[in-house]
């Protein structure tokens, strides 16, 4: 039986799904604690107990209202050395990316990134994708660990009603470094972003105009998914790199993913092959998108997008 302490991201006063999958599959492992930093953290003590939390911490602070690594691993580093886990987990978003790395090399742990797959037992084992995915590589480890896992990757089942565990709180001790907030820049969009949507609809260079785009956000709200594109798309203006989905943009791992003119570049499958069930729509029959999608459509998406959304729409 392991002790994991889980960092859990928030967002506009919710927690992150993605925090939520960590905990749920870890508590299979052993005895989680989930760790969130700033104040309001304590209001998620039910939904964390639900998906298996054993232990709530919130950790508090000026410095922790906004998000820098250097202020949020100042405050983790001294909590885990008196929590004394046998390995920190958290979820591979943004934040998580840039944080969880940090923390590992200043607690001198291992790191273990992006990771799919992960089988509970007395050696835990973690699989991650290399190599823009032709490659897994399975991981073991002895000594501690910082492992984050891919978002949507774990999969996220019903939680299961539990005794709300008591959140203790712990004020921050290192004070504010020198990485200093000044401002919080958000996007104007009001759709999930591709990372946490369990559907994502991308669009490729075939699109050939900002405005044609409307077209897949016409079908996008009909199933609450994300819209993405191809680096072709983003570098022609006709979307902005935060929906971009590849080597050099996203990692997305959602049930569905419509690939709508994409030709599927090996850069660009690096973003979503890895998701649950892949479908092409593309005029030409001998693209490579084909060969990882389970349902592939030869055809123009002009014509096959709009058509979509109105039997949708039927359905609904
Ligand atoms: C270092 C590096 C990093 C990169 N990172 C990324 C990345 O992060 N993400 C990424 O996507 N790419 C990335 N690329 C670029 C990648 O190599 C491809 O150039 C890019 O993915 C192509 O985008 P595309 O499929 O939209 O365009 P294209 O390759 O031009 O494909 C367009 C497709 O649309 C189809 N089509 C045309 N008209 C229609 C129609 N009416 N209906 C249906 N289908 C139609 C065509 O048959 C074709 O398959 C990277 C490249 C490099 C070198």
């Amino acid at each position: 039986m392991s002790k994991m302490a889980v960092f859990i991201e928030m967002k506009a006063g919710k927690l992150k799904q993605a925090s939520l999958e960590v905990v749920q599959v870890l508590s299979m492992q052993g005895e989680v604690h989930a760790i969130g930093l700033g104040a309001g953290f304590e209001a998620f003590a039910a939904t964390l107990s639900d998906y298996g939390a054993k232990g709530i911490h919130q950790i508090e602070g000026p410095e922790l209202e906004h998000y820098t690594a250097e202020n949020f691993t100042a405050a983790l580093v001294p909590f885990l050395k008196t929590l004394q886990p046998d390995w920190m987990a958290g979820a591979h978003t943004s934040m998580g990316a840039d944080l969880l790395p940090h923390l590992a090399a200043h607690l001198d742990w291992g790191y273990c990134a992006d990771v799919t797959t992960f089988e509970a037992g007395p050696q835990p084992t973690f699989r991650r994708p290399q190599y823009s995915g032709k490659a897994t590589a399975q991981v073991t480890f002895s000594g501690p660990m910082v492992v984050s896992f891919r978002p949507n990757s774990l999969g996220l089942k019903p939680p299961t009603k539990a005794t709300p565990v008591l959140v203790t709180k712990h004020a921050a001790t290192q004070g504010a470094g020198k990485v200093k907030f000044v401002q919080l820049i958000e996007g104007q969009s009001t759709r999930p972003d591709v990372t946490e949507a369990n559907v994502v609809i991308s669009g490729g260079r075939s699109m050939k105009s900002a405005e044609n785009f409307k077209i897949l956000e016409e079908l996008a709200d009909v199933v609450g998914a994300a819209v993405g594109a191809s680096r072709a798309a983003v570098d022609a203006g006709l979307r902005p790199h935060r929906d971009q989905v590849g080597q050099t943009g996203k990692v997305v791992a959602p049930s569905l993913y419509v690939a709508c003119g994409i030709s599927g570049a090996i850069q660009h499958l690096a973003g979503m092959r890895t998701s649950k069930t892949i479908v092409a729509i593309n005029t030409n029959p001998d693209e490579p998108i084909f060969q990882v999608a389970d349902i592939g459509v030869v055809g123009d998406l002009f014509q096959i997008i709009p058509l979509l959304t109105t039997e949708l729409k039927k359905l609904k």
